[in-house]
Order: structure tokens, then C-alpha cells, then sequence
């Protein structure tokens, strides 16, 4: 068994990631965002970490005594500092309340379960003296699906499954190896690097997310055209329930009957603690390469991803198309946005990892389908600059919220033939409920028979900026269920989604996991108030 070499620095409590990485936004961009959106600086500077107001520990004593008894008095916390840094995840309205000193949805006390044995004891335990369990990974959620509903509840504790980070085995001969779900991403891919391997997982959470959150929020990374979903990738898992453990997965495919993988992909922590996973892995690529490619619209752009993921073989690695506005927005120098041209057109990005042979020849065959599709050639610039910026984005998001801007993104997926009517529907939902907001997509996971749309809003903060989103939120949720999207293609459902996602199933698709819930979670103390209409 081996454990990460490097632990990553703790997460920013009131933000995103690296607190070194932090940075303020530059004074001249500042100025541009309130002449084109009418940013202004908040009325009320954000709380520093002594002002955030915290919930007195609701958790008996006793309670606390027999947690401690598990896993060790070290590994149950139940000071200021860990309990602020588990509350909630990183949600712009997550952020928006950390910043506004709110911590009222914190749990009483954060338990670091050890191993398997361990997690499976503390859920005995807690179904025993009620107490709702959060599993806790990297703490990146953006839909609400770390807030435990309290009511009815001795307490809550947030399941912190950090110390559950190993690579347990591999086996070279299937490409398959046994992880830990408490490692983060960057841990995972260092310790299969030493065996020449990766996941080829990279969401742009890729900094700080773990691998138990991939596979329990269905995680697609930035590389999903060629290393698929993290869904994709698990072979097979072990999980604790209050019932009892699970083992699923002794094959590849199997036609013993429903698959019960997918009953735990995207389940949230609402029917078990996911304790290990066999995952598919890759040989490291030998080559990376990205570049730019222009066309001269989205519709466009559009049909040429759709051949791309149609054509017969290998497609890219990374396959990103922008629209107009987030094209224009990610050319310009943030000093000259308002002078960029309308004619930018849209910038797709195709990447390529393997070997330098495999490269060679899917980089040739996408060319010529690009070429054909109307696309002009623009060498690896543009692809550099998205490879060298592809974590930075939430770091800017929280610049952005300091200076004024509320800055939030948003996701669906739907077939090909229906893509150009949830686009508008999206766009015209959030334009309708903020104003004149900025809003940017890009389609960034392709299939097939469809894809996903992303949208990045951008706009300038009311005096109340939580119910300013909220309004724009529900509007975007209400566009895309209108227009045949689903809710979620890789966000997940948590408690934002969990309406949309009970009208996209339906009564009967509800009434089937809630039985599911009731037999694994009888006393319904795993994660209440997240996925289950
Ligand atoms: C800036 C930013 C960028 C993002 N980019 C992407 C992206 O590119 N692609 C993407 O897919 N997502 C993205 N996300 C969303 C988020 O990173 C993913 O949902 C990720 O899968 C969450 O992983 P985590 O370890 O942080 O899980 P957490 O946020 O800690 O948990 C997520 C959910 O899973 C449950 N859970 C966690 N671990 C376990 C476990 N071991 N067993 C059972 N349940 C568990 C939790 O209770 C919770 O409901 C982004 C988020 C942010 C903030």
C-alpha cells in the first residue's frame, strides 16, 4: 500500500483553493467591469475568519465520547477552525455565506474515519443516536450537497474521509487499480505516476476534489473526450452502509442482473460511504498537445464537435468549443474587452495524449474532419494558453466576488438535435432574470449522441446578491427542464437540483430511491435533505 507523497495545503475557508494563489483584481479591470456591467465594490467588506458565527455544538457530550472510541480522540474535531472549514461547499451562494460571516450550516463536529471498518463503526453508531453523517472529499460540491438538514437530528457530522488515501493495489495485467476514496486527484495521479499510469481525470476541482466525490457526484474532467467520465472509469467499489458492506464489481460488464455500480455513481452519500474503488486505469501519455481552432459561428463550431465524436475511432483527448461571447471574453487582454472585436468567431480546442504514434494519427484524422467542417487551423497558442489556465478560472471567480461581480456556472447536456434550442432557452433564462448580465458557454463533454452545455454567468452584484442568483438560478432550471435538458451533467444534484431532478424522474423514479434509501438507510441519518425528491 502506498500514501500520497505531497498533502495538499488546506483549502481557503472563505474561497477557492491555494490560499497563495489568491490575487486581487487589477485596478484597470476593475474600472472596465463597472463601465460594461455596472460593478460596483460591496457595500459591506467580507467577514474575516474570527467574525464568522457559529452554531453552538449540538452533539452530546457522550455522543462525542463513542466517535472518539472508533477512530481515535485526535480524529474527532470539534474546534472552530475544522468545523468553518466543513461547512458547505464551493458553491458561489456557499461562498457568498462564508464571506458574510454565516457558518450556521456547520457541523457539530468533523470525524476522520481510518479504514473501511472504521466508517462502517461510525455509521453503526450514529443510526444508533441519530446523528445525520455528511461524507465529506475535497469539499468542492456546487450544489448544495454538503448541507445536512438538521431537524429531527441529535446533531450532524461531516464524514471526512481524508485519511482513507491510499493506493491499495495495482494490477498491471487489467489496468485496473484499488484506490482510496479520500485521496484528492493530484495525489491519486502522483502515486499511479510512479507505476507509469494516470486516471486522466482533470475537472477543473482537479486542485482539490477526491476521488469518493468523483464517483458519488458522477465527475466528468476537462479530458473527457478521451479518458471518459469518472463514472466510466469504476470498475468496481466497496461501500458502508448502516445495513451493512457492499462489494460490487468482480468483471468488466456483467449480465448478473442491474448493474448496483449505478446505484452508488451519483448517489451523493445518501445510500453509503464509498471506501474503495477499482478503477480503470491508462499508461501516461508520452505526448500532450493542444491547439486552437476558429469557426466562424457556435452553430458551426457545434456540428464540427458532432462529427468529431460521430467519426468512427479514437477521438481527441480534449475536445472544448467556445461561443461567441466566451471566445471574445478569453481573446481579449482584460484591458481591452471592451474593445474587442464582434468577429472573433468561436475557439475550439482540441487536444491529443499517448503515445507520439496514436497523437500522430488522431490529431491527422481530426485535422481533416475540422478542415472539412469549415474550421481554420491555429497552431498550439491558443491551446497552450487554455492547458496553462485550466485550474485558474474559480481563483479569478474569487476576484471577481471581492470587486463586486457575482460570477457563478451552470451545466446541462441533452441529444445533438435538441442542443441548439437549450442553449437559446439557457441564454435567454438568465438574461431574463439578471438584466444585462455576461454569459458565456461552452460545450466541453461529448458523446455520440450529444453533449453538454456550460454556462458562465457574470454580472454585478445587488445588495442582494444570494437572492439576485436564487432568481436567476430557478429560471435557468426551469429553461432547462422545459427544453429537454437534464439537470445535471456532471454537477450533480445535492439539495439546488433536487426539485428539477423529481420532475426529470418522475413519482415512480422517486418512489424507487426512496426505497433504496429506506433499505440501506433505515434511520435515513446518510447526507438527509441531498438528492431524494
Ligand atoms: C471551482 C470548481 C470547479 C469544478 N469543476 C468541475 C468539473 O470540471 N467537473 C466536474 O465534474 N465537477 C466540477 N466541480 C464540482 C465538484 O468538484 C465535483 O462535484 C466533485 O466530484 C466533488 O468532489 P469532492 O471530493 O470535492 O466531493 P465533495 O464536494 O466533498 O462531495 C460531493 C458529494 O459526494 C458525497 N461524497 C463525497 N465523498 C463520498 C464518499 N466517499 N462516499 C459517498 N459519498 C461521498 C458528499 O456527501 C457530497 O454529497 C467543480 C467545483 C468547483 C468548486
Amino acid at each position: 500500500m502506498e500514501t500520497p507523497l505531497t498533502p495538499a495545503e488546506p483549502m481557503l475557508w472563505s474561497g477557492w483553493g491555494d490560499p497563495a494563489k489568491a490575487a486581487e483584481l487589477p485596478a484597470p479591470v476593475r474600472d472596465l467591469l463597472a463601465e460594461l456591467l455596472g460593478v460596483r465594490a460591496p457595500a459591506t467588506p467580507a467577514a474575516t475568519f474570527g467574525e464568522v458565527r457559529l452554531p453552538p455544538v449540538a452533539l452530546p457530550p457522550p455522543v462525542l465520547a463513542a466517535l472518539a472510541a472508533i477512530v481515535g480522540d485526535e480524529h474527532v474535531r470539534a474546534d472552530d477552525d475544522a468545523r468553518i472549514r466543513h461547512t458547505r461547499g464551493k458553491s458561489t451562494p456557499d461562498l457568498l455565506l462564508m464571506r458574510a460571516g454565516d457558518a450556521s450550516d456547520a457541523p457539530d463536529a468533523v470525524v476522520l474515519p481510518g479504514s473501511h471498518d472504521e466508517v462502517a463503526a461510525v455509521l453503526r453508531l450514529c443510526a444508533e443516536h441519530r446523528v445525520a453523517v455528511v461524507p465529506f472529499g475535497g469539499g468542492t460540491s456546487v450544489v448544495g450537497g454538503l448541507v445536512a438538514a438538521r431537524q429531527g437530528f441529535t446533531g450532524v457530522v461531516a464524514l471526512d474521509l481524508a485519511r482513507l488515501n491510499r493506493l491499495v493495489s495495482v494490477d498491471p495485467v487489467s489496468m485496473v487499480a484499488e484506490l482510496e476514496p479520500g485521496l484528492r486527484a493530484p495525489q491519486a495521479e502522483q502515486l499511479l505516476a510512479a507505476h507509469g499510469l494516470t486516471l486522466g481525470h482533470f475537472p477543473q476541482s482537479y486542485e482539490y476534489a477526491t476521488l469518493g466525490g468523483f464517483a458519488a457526484a458522477r465527475s466528468s474532467g476537462q479530458a473527457s473526450a478521451g479518458y471518459g467520465r469518472f463514472d466510466d472509469m469504476v470498475a468496481g467499489m466497496t461501500v458502508a452502509t448502516p445495513r451493512g458492506t457492499l462489494e460490487i464489481g468482480r468483471a468488466p460488464r456483467s449480465a448478473a442482473g442491474p448493474d448496483l455500480r449505478q446505484v452508488f455513481l451519483g448517489s451523493e452519500g445518501a445510500f453509503g460511504v464509498i471506501t474503495s474503488m477499482r478503477l480503470r486505469v491508462r499508461r501516461a501519455p508520452a505526448v500532450r498537445t493542444y491547439e486552437g481552432w476558429r469557426f466562424d459561428t457556435f452553430a458551426e463550431g457545434t456540428a464540427a464537435m458532432r462529427r468529431l465524436a460521430q467519426q468512427e475511432g479514437p477521438p481527441p483527448t480534449v475536445l472544448r468549443l467556445s461561443d461567441e461571447t466566451e471566445t471574445m471574453v478569453g481573446l481579449a487582454k482584460p484591458t481591452d474587452l471592451g474593445a474587442a472585436g464582434r468577429d472573433s468567431g468561436c475557439l475550439l480546442v482540441a487536444g491529443f495524449e499517448g503515445s507520439p504514434g496514436d497523437v500522430a494519427y488522431r490529431r491527422d484524422r481530426a485535422s481533416a474532419a475540422l478542415v472539412e467542417a469549415g474550421g481554420v487551423h491555429l497552431g498550439p497558442e491558443p491551446g497552450d494558453k487554455w492547458a496553462q489556465g485550466r485550474f485558474s478560472a474559480p481563483y479569478l471567480r474569487d476576484s471577481l466576488l471581492a470587486a463586486g461581480a457575482t460570477v457563478e456556472t451552470l451545466e446541462t447536456a441533452c441529444f445533438w438535435s435538441n442542443l441548439p434550442r437549450l442553449y437559446d432557452a439557457v441564454r435567454l433564462a438568465l438574461l431574463g432574470a439578471l438584466g444585462s448580465p455576461l454569459v458565456m458557454c461552452h460545450i466541453s463533454h461529448v458523446y455520440a449522441t450529444g453533449a453538454s452545455l456550460y454556462f458562465t454567468v457574470v454580472t454585478a452584484q445587488t445588495g442582494d446578491p444570494l437572492g439576485q442568483w436564487a432568481a436567476a438560478k430557478r429560471a435557468a432550471n426551469e429553461a432547462i427542464v422545459q427544453a429537454g435538458g437534464t439537470i445535471s451533467h456532471h454537477h450533480g444534484v445535492g439539495r439546488d437540483h433536487r426539485e428539477a431532478y423529481a420532475a426529470e424522474i418522475g413519482d415512480l423514479g422517486g418512489e424507487i430511491l426512496r426505497g433504496i434509501k429506506e433499505r440501506l438507510d433505515p434511520a435515513g441519518i446518510l447526507n438527509p435533505g441531498v438528492l431524494l425528491p
